[in-house]
């Protein structure tokens, strides 16, 4: 899937890649392309607009360093910018089923895969979450739809709910709800009629079955490869019916897929399955970051963005060393490093890590050094200015007074952190000369 789209990206980004070093001329222009693309692609007009509108906003804003090259850097935000765009808050492949038995709605056009996407859910419901299923065509005008679907649940061996002739769609719908009660069902799929285009009629019919049954979830179901007129349709039920989620089918053909992008955007509903080819079992949960991968074309994409980010955070790394080294080690600095251990654990895990730092943590932890006294620490840096937490030298005893206060703490608190501070600038200088500053925040970063 995405052919398409991933060459016309895989073109661009090849020549951002090579390119020594970029321009904004360069990044407008190679994001004139991905929206050309991303057109191209049947991604509608106001999504692509949009979508290369955010990119070039972070692409503008972002740090340029030496040793990311400016294509992998948006690479790395088109990346990041796709997943953002297609990923929906909740987990789609969880739907709400829980409070047996629970009805889901499928909707959708005549020829989209509704049937089978129905019969390929049945079957995912019973093999992966062990749920008893009922399925039932409602598809009142075309007898050949209902058989369709009663010989899909023989193959998979799911029920389906007996066929009588001259039952209107919701008079079906009401049968399956007291079946699946009754019967002892977890879920009831309702297969709903699908017409070749939207009209009236058939959105009338499908807001009094949702009326009678009140599913838990509506699952429009629409064709991959109708791109543009994917999104009508989407828009459609979404205002008439309200959606909880969409299917993609023939996901397994060479649609342009744009489809997904604009879909996720257009209607803000999360797509949650993906169709991928005749047979029950072709039915697979919706991945952002596999989509947006391919919608890249680059296989090594995720490989690529992994190395620009820790090359850049090698480089932060780099730049605070330097610093260091020359005794350069302010409030923010020391700020950071609590918060740091914070994260990692606590002071003592992280001071053991440094060679040089030995014998502090073991007094640290005489002293009773713990989460709470950082916690306490960090506390009291938030409560001095900017220029203070730059240049701690200033402290003198009215800012020390007024610092303590803002933390609710004593202002032998702040000496005992200034002490500290201090200590750690000379240690970082000691260290810095001997080299070994550079061996303990490699083992840090
Ligand atoms: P309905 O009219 O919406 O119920 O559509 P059907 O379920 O009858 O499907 C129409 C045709 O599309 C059938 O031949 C299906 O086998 C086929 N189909 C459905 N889903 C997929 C899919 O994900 N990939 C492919 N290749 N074919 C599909």
């Amino acid at each position: 899937m995405f052919e398409n789209l991933s060459e016309r990206l895989g073109g661009v980004f090849d020549r951002l890649t090579k390119a020594g070093a970029l321009s904004a001329e360069d990044v407008t222009a190679a994001l004139r392309e991905v929206r050309v693309a991303l057109l191209e692609a049947d991604v509608s007009l106001p999504v692509a607009r949009d979508f290369v509108k955010r990119v070039q906003g972070k692409a503008t804003g972002a740090a340029v360093t030496k040793s990311v090259t400016p294509g992998q850097q948006v690479v790395k935000i088109v990346h990041d910018e796709l997943i953002a765009t297609l990923r929906g808050d909740e987990d789609p492949g969880k739907l709400k089923i829980d409070n047996p038995p629970a009805p889901i709605l499928m909707v959708g056009l005549q020829g989209s895969g509704k049937t089978t996407t129905t019969a390929k859910l049945a079957r995912r419901l019973k093999e992966r979450e062990h749920k008893r299923v009922l399925m039932a065509s409602l598809d009142t005008n075309r007898p050949a739809a209902m058989e369709q679907l009663a010989i899909l649940g023989g193959q998979i061996g799911v029920d389906t709910l007996p066929i009588v002739k001259g039952e209107s769609a919701v008079q079906i719908a009401r049968r399956a709800k007291s079946q699946a009660t009754m019967g002892g069902y977890d879920v009831y799929l309702l297969d709903t009629a699908g017409r070749l285009h939207i009209d009236e009629v058939l959105m009338d019919e499908v807001q009094a079955v949702r009326d009678a049954v009140s599913p838990r979830e509506t699952l429009l179901v629409v064709d991959g490869l109708t791109g543009q007129d994917a999104v009508n349709v989407a828009t459609e039920f979404e205002g008439k019916v309200g959606i909880t989620g969409v299917v993609l089918t023939r996901m397994d053909g060479d649609g342009r897929g744009g489809a997904a992008l604009s879909m996720r955007a257009v209607t803000g509903k999360p797509i949650r399955f993906v169709g991928l080819g005749e047979k029950t079992d072709a039915l697979e949960t919706f991945e952002a970051e596999r989509v947006a991968g391919r919608i890249l074309g680059m296989g090594d994409i995720v490989a690529l963005v992994e190395k620009a980010q820790q090359t850049l955070e090698a480089e932060q790394a780099e730049r605070m060393m330097k610093r260091f080294q020359k005794g350069q080690f302010n409030m923010n600095d020391l700020k950071s490093q609590l918060e740091q251990m914070l994260k990692m654990g606590g002071m003592q895990s992280v001071m053991g890590m440094m060679p040089g730092m030995a014998k502090m943590s073991k007094q640290a932890e005489a002293a009773g050094f713990d989460d709470t006294m950082l916690k306490r620490q960090i506390a009291l840096i938030q409560s001095m200015t900017k220029k203070e937490r730059a240049n701690p030298a200033l402290l003198q005893a009215s800012r020390k007074k007024r610092i303590a206060a803002g933390a609710g703490l004593e202002v032998s608190e702040l000496n005992k952190l200034l002490k500290m501070q201090r200590q750690m600038a000379d240690v970082m200088k000691k260290m810095g000369k001997g080299g070994m500053l550079k061996q303990a925040m490699k083992s840090m970063f």
